[in-house]
């Protein structure tokens, strides 16, 4: 996949009405429907503000949430769930949809702008057509849930032009979203001249260039629950990288494809085969493949369980890995020391009770501590460094969960495929 897309700056906005495809899918509380965290506003605001002083008419975009775009899909949905499809009320699927409305998103984008966002009322309806219209140079305008339109996840070209008569250039700002083809993150790119903003700009640079065009050596740290998750991350990253580190729940899987016994320890019997031919696959490429030598064990899977260290092959019958153990903390300490480029997905371990999080948090510092370039994706793996207080420490931080593994997988993402090469 080609990395090097033009930017906003390669293209002249000044005057024009610039549709800008923002990653606006913030948590809310559930029965407030406040914004929990405005993380992803605040990301966008370099991009917006760069438009809005270059003279463009900024039409932002975003999808919030899973909303139900049909009356009847909403019901299918809900009987789904064991309702009673004669029960349910057309009220009831209009209050559904109001409490996934960008409105909310207008108002707080318009705080941290300190000036008036026009909210749409739709998406390339009568409204959104009516504002887009008017809107000046300098202004921007919020369309409505991009999702509250059947065609948006269906990437239906109808919809995609219609959103694309709106504006006279597309800007793609939504890692988050990017590896997804649908209407507003693919297809409109289709009907105008389609560029990135600054945070894919970002990505495409770091994590691109970490794949294409590695300081070496490159080391990738693998973890997280499931071998089955990340299959598609070890095999494009076996061959890429110089040193590959596993550790987290996969790490059973690969210790009993070598002949250990696990406990109670996470396990993928399909994918023991797997596991072997990555291992061959190591050994045919000179990759070093690390796996724990050393396992903080539990008896059962809580916080307060007791750890008990154990021999990763030789885990007993009634314990199951929960961490890393310091002798793998050490080995995979010293493996990030000389590396010129470390890629991260994955924690180490159960570091969301405080007893094994000790796995997660060593090598989270070891990276704090390199001069490499550090690189970090993946949600729980971003959430992760972010608890344990080592984020500002890290080269790059993915901003998308899904987008940074698929990245990361070396699949084309469709949202960056549209994009105009350099
Ligand atoms: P990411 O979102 O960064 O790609 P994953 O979703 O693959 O990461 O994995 C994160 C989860 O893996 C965490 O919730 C963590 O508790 C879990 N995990 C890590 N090690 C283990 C383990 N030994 N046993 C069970 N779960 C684990
Ligand atoms: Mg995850």
């Amino acid at each position: 996949m080609n990395y090097n897309k033009k930017t906003v700056k390669d293209i002249d906005v000044k005057g024009k009405k610039v549709l800008l495809r923002c990653d606006f899918n913030v948590p809310q509380d559930k029965a407030t429907g406040a914004i929990t965290d405005d993380k992803r506003i605040r990301a966008a605001l370099p991009t917006i503000q760069y438009l809005l002083d270059q003279g463009a008419a900024v039409i932002a975009c975003s999808h919030l949430g899973k909303p139900a775009a049909t009356f009847d899909s909403y019901v299918k949905k809900q009987a789904e769930k064991g309702k009673d499809p004669a029960s349910i009320t057309r009220e009831e699927w209009e209050k559904s949809l109001k409490k996934l409305s960008l409105a909310p998103v207008a108002q707080r984008l318009s705080e941290l702008l300190g000036k008036d966002v026009v909210m749409a009322a739709d998406v390339v309806g009568p409204d959104a057509q009516a504002k887009a219209a008017a809107l000046q140079p300098g202004q921007i305008l919020l369309l409505e849930n991009t999702r509250f339109e059947k065609g948006e996840t269906k990437n239906d070209p109808e919809l995609a032009k219609a959103m694309a008569s709106l504006a006279e250039i597309y800007v793609s700002d939504a890692f988050g979203a990017v590896h997804r083809a649908h209407a507003s993150t693919a297809g409109v790119a289709a009907y105008l001249p389609a560029v990135s903003g600054f945070l894919i700009e970002k990505e495409l640079e770091i994590m691109g260039g970490a794949l294409a065009n590695p300081k070496r050596p490159l080391v990738a740290i693998l973890g997280g629950s499931k071998v089955s998750s990340k299959i598609g991350v070890i095999n494009n990253l076996l061959d890429i990288a110089d040193t590959i580190i596993i550790g987290g729940g996969m790490a059973y899987t690969f210790a009993k494809a070598q002949g250990g016994s696990v406990g109670k320890s996470l396990l993928e019997s399909d994918w023991l085969d797997y596991c072997n031919e990555m291992i061959a696959k190591a050994k045919d490429k000179g990759v070093k493949l690390l796996l724990p030598e050393d396992t903080l064990c539990a008896r059962e899977f809580s916080a307060d369980a007791e750890p008990v260290l154990c021999d990763t092959m030789a885990i007993p019958d009634d314990m199951m890995g929960m961490d890393i153990g310091p002798k793998t903390i050490e080995a995979y300490s010293q493996a990030v020391k000389g590396a010129g480029t470390v890629i991260w997905n994955g924690p180490m371990g159960v570091f969301e009770f405080p007893a094994f999080a000790e796995g997660t948090r060593a090598v989270a510092k070891a990276l704090a501590d390199t001069d490499a370039i550090t690189i970090i994706g993946g949600g729980d793996s971003a959430a992760a460094v972010a608890q344990l207080g080592y984020a500002d420490k890290m080269t790059h931080i993915s901003t998308g969960g899904g987008a940074s593994l698929e990245f990361l997988e070396g699949k084309e993402l469709p949202g960056v495929a549209c994009l105009l090469d350099k």
